[in-house]
């Protein structure tokens, strides 16, 4: 299984690409709807690469990793930090997704128990910090400067990179994400995201969060 890095490494030394999913646009059906996933890949994904790839153009930091970007967003325009940060978190998302459903896994299984109390608890407080994200952003498990599993949230395209944390797991809570669907129901979409959530990819960012934070 790939970890995120090897994804976004692909694109390493020219102009940024929408990543290719790693699943059917309709096999998440009936959790996630082919419609949403089309929208949200084809048009919303897209969008962020495209004007990523515009506001970089004539600087010399094309070509630059996107996670170095991310991290150091306060030397860049406004445009780089929301349309960088779209391109992190979607390509992110997309890779968190599976139509074949697994369960908490590994060394992440084994935190989660430690720091949360249990898995179910886990998934509570990841959901409440999703619906108490006033407008539109992310709901993120990372791991943080002192190494330890936290749940935080983001505004817009924000991304944990951009303070110091390396995100596990990520779930979209801006509407064009669930609206066709859910409507206003933020709730019903964290629901569906956990019935969906390749918790092995979710191990994979994690152990490799464990190995950069070492370096
Ligand atoms: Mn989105």
């Amino acid at each position: 299984m790939k970890s995120l890095k090897e994804f976004l490494e692909m694109e390493d030394g020219g102009q940024f690409e929408l990543p290719q999913l790693p699943y059917e646009y309709n096999d998440l059906e009936p959790v996630i709807d082919e419609a949403t996933m089309i929208e949200h890949h084809t048009k919303h994904h897209q969008g962020y690469v495209n004007k990523l790839n515009g506001e970089l153009e004539g600087t010399p930091y094309i070509g630059k990793p996107i996670q170095e970007i991310l991290k150091n967003i306060e030397s860049f325009s406004q445009g780089v930090r929301n349309n960088g940060g779209g391109h992190y978190n979607h390509t992110l998302f997309w890779n968190l997704l599976t139509p074949n459903k697994n369960e908490p896994t590994g060394k992440l299984k084994i935190k989660l128990i430690t720091e949360f109390g249990g898995i179910d608890d886990f998934i509570n407080q990841f959901k409440e910090a999703g619906l108490k994200r006033f407008g539109s952003g992310w709901v993120w498990l990372v791991v943080n400067e002192e190494g330890e599993l936290e749940i935080t949230t983001t505004v817009n395209q924000d991304n944990p990179l951009m303070f110091g944390h390396y995100p596990i797991i990520g779930c979209d809570v801006w509407e064009h994400a669930y609206y066709l669907k859910h409507k206003s129901n933020r709730g019903g979409w964290l629901e569906s995201f956990f019935q969906v959530l390749d918790w092995e990819q979710a191990n994979t960012n994690y152990v490799q969060a464990l190995h950069e934070n070492k370096q």
